[in-house]
């Protein structure tokens, strides 16, 4: 087997704990098949929730003293300004250019890999002769319509929030154009003239590592290997190395416990990303539908957001079930539910045999967690990209059955329908076939000779015949 030398590969993802977490698993499964590389992670210290994320680097930096951090000086933000998360995120990673550009002045590494919200440091690089790969946190699907952006900014006059038509991209389903990202939503924004910006960048990178597998995401990988979403332009290499998870790691809490007393695949897990919070009147409704439904359930809860402006985005600390649930319903349902305040150890549950469907919100991480571990889930999209990966788990990837809001709110009925049919109807079974299926193709894809190992030897490869080797 080859060992190739090579230099300091900086990993700069956004600072957010999907992104932070599969960009440190890129830089370990480096570590782990070419281990004479070093990593090093840009770390954008005063991250507005930064609880998390500070535990989960130390816990890196203690199991993996090979990943280095490096700590970006604080910038200081005023949270009241603020009209969204990913704006926080942006104007950070805006503000910290310089800091940016003196760390790679310094390091010089072989290459630099950027989340997609740390654009802005690719002029830096670009200064400093550096290379720049962009790592995709979400799909392939998702890699289509930002790839393809300027191509649909051109073809669709008008905010596709308002539009009421299907949007039709390269190796994609057609999508109603309210299901677009939400950034793209509404034209005359900043978010989408930025995404704009974006869409014409990432083509002018040495490359795209996408948190995918061949074999999940066929149509659109080929779409765009075949060059049919970048227009007037090369498009750059594509290496889908995924999929790329979190390992549960002695994991203890007492819904684990609680999982190994129930009934094999008999339990429905919901939860919905990081960053949910529903209404009371959503969490009733979800209530009704989960007691109607007479399923076993595991419920990740947490409080609707504050008032307080410059808190808007963060998940309140307290979490008083009482106030947030109907009466009486832990103690009706105390004989086959669970509700877990806040934050449950996801890849460890999912991974559980008690665990036999998953409700998710549909961020690609718990997508790909689920897949991994081959558990049929019901899609809910909330945010971001979600919706888009509604239609293609549904449609394509066949890993889920759909729930559908009316008016942005999902009825009991619906929860009780959903969650039924996917726990006990021959539909469901058909989806979980198709998951486990799934399940045995990404391992098959991340063992030796399987084709996200192929990629991600083909990525360091490229680094080879930059000026640093
Ligand atoms: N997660 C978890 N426990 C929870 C909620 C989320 O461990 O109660 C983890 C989940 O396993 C996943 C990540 O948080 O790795 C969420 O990432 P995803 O891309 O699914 O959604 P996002 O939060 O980015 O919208």
């Amino acid at each position: 087997k080859q060992t190739y030398r090579m230099g300091t590969i900086v990993l700069y993802p956004a600072p957010a704990m999907g992104h932070l977490i599969s960009m440190v698993e890129l830089g370990k499964l480096i570590l782990k098949h070419h281990p004479s590389c070093s990593i090093i992670v840009l770390n954008l210290t005063n991250s507005h929730k930064s609880g998390s994320i500070v535990s989960y680097i130390s816990h890196v930096t203690e199991t993996i003293p090979a990943i280095k951090f490096h700590h970006l000086p604080k910038i200081p933000l005023d949270l009241e300004s603020y009209s969204s998360s990913e704006a926080i995120i942006f104007d950070l990673i805006g503000r910290s250019i310089n800091n940016v550009a003196d760390v790679l002045r310094c390091i010089e590494p072989t290459a630099l890999i950027i989340d997609l919200f740390c654009t802005s440091a690719m002029s830096a690089a670009a200064n400093l002769n550096i290379p720049v790969y962009y790592f995709i946190t979400s799909g392939a699907c998702c890699l289509v319509k930002i790839l393809y952006f300027p191509t649909l900014d051109r073809d669709y006059p008008g905010s596709f929030k308002d539009m009421n038509r299907l949007v039709y991209s390269p190796g994609m389903p057609p999508i109603p154009s309210a299901d677009m990202p939400g950034p793209v939503l509404q034209r005359n924004s900043t978010d989408y003239s930025d995404f704009l910006q974006l869409a014409n960048l990432l083509p002018k990178s040495s490359g795209i590592i996408v948190n995918t597998f061949d074999s999940l995401e066929p149509k659109p990988i080929r779409a765009i290997t075949d060059g049919l979403c970048v227009k007037d332009q090369a498009t750059p290499p594509l290496y889908c190395v995924g999929p790329l998870l979190a390992d549960s790691y002695n994991e203890t809490h007492e819904c684990l416990n609680w999982l190994d007393l129930q009934p094999k695949q008999s339990v429905v897990y919901l939860s919905f990303g990081s960053e949910c919070m529903f209404s009371i009147d959503q969490l009733h409704e979800i209530a009704k539908g989960l007691e109607m439904s007479g399923q076993r359930f595991l419920w990740v809860i947490r409080s609707p957001p504050t008032v307080k402006r410059g808190e808007l985005f963060v998940p309140p600390d307290v979490v008083d079930l009482n106030q947030l649930l109907p009466d009486g319903f832990i103690e009706r349902t105390n004989d086959r539910g669970f509700v877990v305040k806040k934050w449950a150890p996801q890849v460890a549950v999912l991974s559980h045999e008690s665990v036999g469907g998953f409700v998710t919100h549909c961020g690609w991480n718990s997508v790909l967690e689920a897949t991994r571990a081959g558990v049929p889930m019901l899609a809910w999209p909330l945010y971001a990209e979600q919706k888009l990966n509604k239609i293609v788990m549904v449609k394509e990837m066949k890993v889920a059955l759909p729930i559908d809001a009316k008016d942005g709110k999902v009825a009991a009925e619906e929860v009780e329908k959903r969650v039924r049919q996917l726990m006990e109807s021959e539909e469901g079974n058909i989806v979980r076939e198709f998951v486990k299926a799934r399940k045995d193709d990404a391992a098959r894809a991340m063992s030796e000779g399987g084709s996200s190992r192929v990629a991600l030897a083909k990525l360091v490869e490229s680094w080879q015949t930059t000026r640093h080797l």
